[in-house]
C-alpha cells in the first residue's frame, strides 16, 4: 500500500495536461500582475501526470468506509442506505443548471418542489410551516432560537434561560448560547427520561423555551411529553424539538401532536442524503401558526398557481444565508418521500425499531443496557463491565474496525458510562444486523482471553491508533518531508 500524500509524490515541472501550440502573442507574467501580487517561492503544489493523480484518489476511495459498502451503525446519525434513484433525480439538468438568481416565472419546477416538500414536512411533524433554509440540523436549532428570543420579545420579554436535558447532542446548547441564552439542565430520571420533579424545579418565568429530542438519545420515548408540555405552556415557555431522532416517529405519532412549538428536520438522516464528514445536510425549521411571522426569508407563498418567494416579512428573524436552502438536498428529500410514500414512511420506522431491537436482544446477555427495555430506533449499552480489564467503549470500538465494521457512537451520551450508541437504521437486512451482533460478541469473548488485542486494535489497517488530542489541536493536514507547502 503506498501511503504517500500527493504532495509527496510527482516531481518537479510534471504536468497533467497537454495544450495546443500557443498562437497568440506572448505577454509576460512581469506584463500582467503587478510585482506586489506576485509570489516570490513556488507553490509548492503536487505536480504529477493526469494518470498517476486519477490513481491517487481512485486508491484512496477505496480505502473509503461508506454506507455503500458496509455497515455502520453510528448511534444518532441514521446512517441509512441511499437509494441510488435520489441521486439520478437530483443529477437531472433542470435541477443541476438551474440558477438561484433567475426570476421567479421561470423557477416555478424548483419553488414547486419545495413547496410540496415543505407541505409534506408539515404533515408528518404535525406543523404549520416550515423553511427549507438552514443547511445543517444545528443551523435549524440556531434558527428556532432565534425565533424563540424574538417571540417573547414580541410578548414583552425575551426571557433569559432554555432547559435542556443531561442527555442532549452537544449542539442542543451550543445553539441556545449562541442565540444569547442562559442554558439550564434538567436530569434525567432512573428510568433515562426527563426527570418530572427536576423540571419543576428549573421551570421559571425567566424560561423562554424547554429544547427536547424525542425519542431521547438513549433512543427511548418520552412517555410523559404531554405532561411537559403542559407544563412549559403553563409559564409561557415554548417547546423545541430536535428532529434528528425523526427516524422513529415517521406516520406513528406526530411532534406537533405532542405540545411542540418548533421542530427542525434533518433531512441528510431521516429522508436519506450521503452525510458524513460535514456535509452536505439540510436542516429545515417547522413551526406551529403563532411561530410562523418570525421564520428566516424569504418563504414560498401560493398566489393562485404562481409561487413565489416572499421577502416582505418584517417580523422574520431575517435570512441565515445566500438563497434558499441546500436545493440539491431538498431534492433528494422529496424525491425519497415520494418513492416511499405515505405506507413506506411508516414502515421505515417500524423497520428501524424492529432492527435496533433485535440488536439490543441479542447483546444484553453479554453487555450492560443501562436501561434496557423496549427501545426506538436506537439504543445505548455500556462497556463499563470490561473496565476491570483495562478495556474501555474506545477500544472495543477500535477492534471492530477489525472485523469490518465503522464503530458505534461511543462517549455520548454523556450521562451513560463508556457509552455505545447503536442505530442500525432500517436498511440493513437480518444476516448484517447477525454478523455484526456476532462481532460484537466475539470481541466481549476476547476480552476475557486476550484482553491485549483489543488495545491494540485495529490491527488489519495502514494505521493504528492516532494521537487525536494531537491532531485536533495541531492541525496539518498538508505536512510533507521537504515542507514545500509552508
Ligand atoms: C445530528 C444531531 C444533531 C445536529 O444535526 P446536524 O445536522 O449534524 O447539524 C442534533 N441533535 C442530535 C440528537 C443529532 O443526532
Amino acid at each position: 500500500m503506498d501511503n504517500r500524500l500527493i504532495f509527496e509524490k510527482g516531481s518537479i515541472g510534471r504536468k497533467g495536461y497537454s495544450l495546443p501550440a500557443n498562437d497568440i502573442e506572448e505577454s509576460t507574467i512581469e506584463d500582467l500582475i503587478p510585482e506586489r501580487f506576485r509570489r516570490k517561492n513556488r507553490p509548492g503544489l503536487p505536480e504529477l501526470s493526469e494518470l498517476d493523480v486519477v490513481r491517487h484518489f481512485t486508491s484512496l476511495s477505496h480505502r473509503n468506509y461508506a454506507i455503500d459498502t458496509t455497515f455502520y451503525p453510528l448511534g444518532s446519525c441514521t446512517m441509512k442506505y441511499n437509494p441510488k434513484i435520489n441521486e439520478e433525480i437530483a443529477g437531472l439538468p433542470g435541477f443541476t443548471m438551474i440558477h438561484p438568481l433567475q426570476p421567479e416565472t421561470i423557477s416555478q419546477g424548483a419553488l414547486r418542489i419545495m413547496f410540496e416538500l415543505e407541505g409534506y414536512l408539515k404533515e408528518i411533524s404535525g406543523l404549520d410551516k416550515v423553511s427549507l433554509q438552514p443547511s445543517a440540523g444545528a443551523q435549524g436549532e440556531l434558527a428556532g432560537m432565534l425565533m424563540i428570543r424574538a417571540y417573547h420579545k414580541k410578548m414583552g420579554n425575551p426571557r433569559k434561560t432554555v432547559i435542556i436535558p443531561d442527555s442532549a447532542h452537544g449542539t442542543n446548547p451550543a445553539s441556545a448560547t449562541l442565540a444569547g441564552y442562559e442554558v439550564r439542565e434538567v436530569k434525567s430520571d432512573k428510568e433515562g427520561l426527563v426527570d418530572i420533579e427536576d423540571l419543576k424545579k428549573v421551570l421559571d418565568k425567566d424560561c423562554a423555551a424547554l429544547m427536547l429530542t424525542n425519542p431521547n438519545t438513549l433512543g427511548l420515548f418520552e412517555r410523559e411529553i404531554r405532561t411537559i408540555s403542559g407544563l412549559v405552556h403553563e409559564t409561557g415557555a415554548l417547546l423545541y424539538m430536535d428532529g434528528a431522532n425523526l427516524n422513529a416517529l415517521l406516520g406513528i405519532c406526530r411532534p406537533g401532536d405532542m405540545g411542540f412549538d418548533l421542530v427542525h428536520f434533518n433531512l441528510h438522516k431521516t429522508f436519506s442524503t450521503p452525510h458524513g464528514g460535514g456535509g452536505p445536510g439540510s436542516g429545515p425549521i417547522g413551526v406551529k401558526k403563532h411561530l410562523a411571522p418570525f421564520l428566516p426569508i424569504p418563504t414560498i407563498e401560493k398566489d393562485g398557481e404562481r409561487l413565489y418567494l416572499d421577502f416582505n416579512r418584517p417580523e422574520s428573524i431575517g435570512k441565515l444565508q445566500a438563497f434558499y436552502g441546500n436545493f440539491a438536498i431538498l431534492v433528494r428529500a422529496y424525491s425519497y418521500i415520494r418513492i416511499v410514500g405515505k405506507h413506506g414512511l411508516n414502515n421505515i420506522s417500524i423497520n428501524a425499531i424492529l432492527n435496533a431491537n433485535y440488536i439490543r436482544k441479542r447483546l444484553e446477555l453479554e453487555f450492560f443496557i443501562p436501561f434496557n427495555r423496549a427501545c426506538m430506533h436506537e439504543f445505548v449499552l455500556s462497556a463499563k463491565r470490561l473496565k476491570a480489564k483495562g478495556i474501555h467503549a474506545w477500544d472495543l470500538a477500535k477492534r471492530l474496525i477489525d472485523y469490518g465494521f465503522h464503530p458505534p457512537t461511543v462517549y455520548f451520551p454523556l450521562i451513560v458510562e463508556e457509552a455505545m450508541m447503536i442505530e442500525p437504521t432500517e436498511t440493513e437486512s437480518k444476516e448484517t444486523l447477525d454478523q455484526f451482533c456476532d462481532a460484537m460478541i466475539a470481541i466481549a469473548r476476547e476480552a476475557d482471553q486476550d484482553p491485549e488485542l483489543i488495545k491494540k486494535a485495529p490491527h488489519t489497517r495502514d494505521i493504528g491508533r492516532l494521537d487525536e488530542v494531537r491532531a485536533a489541536r495541531n492541525l496539518d493536514v498538508c505536512f510533507s518531508p521537504t515542507n514545500r507547502l509552508f
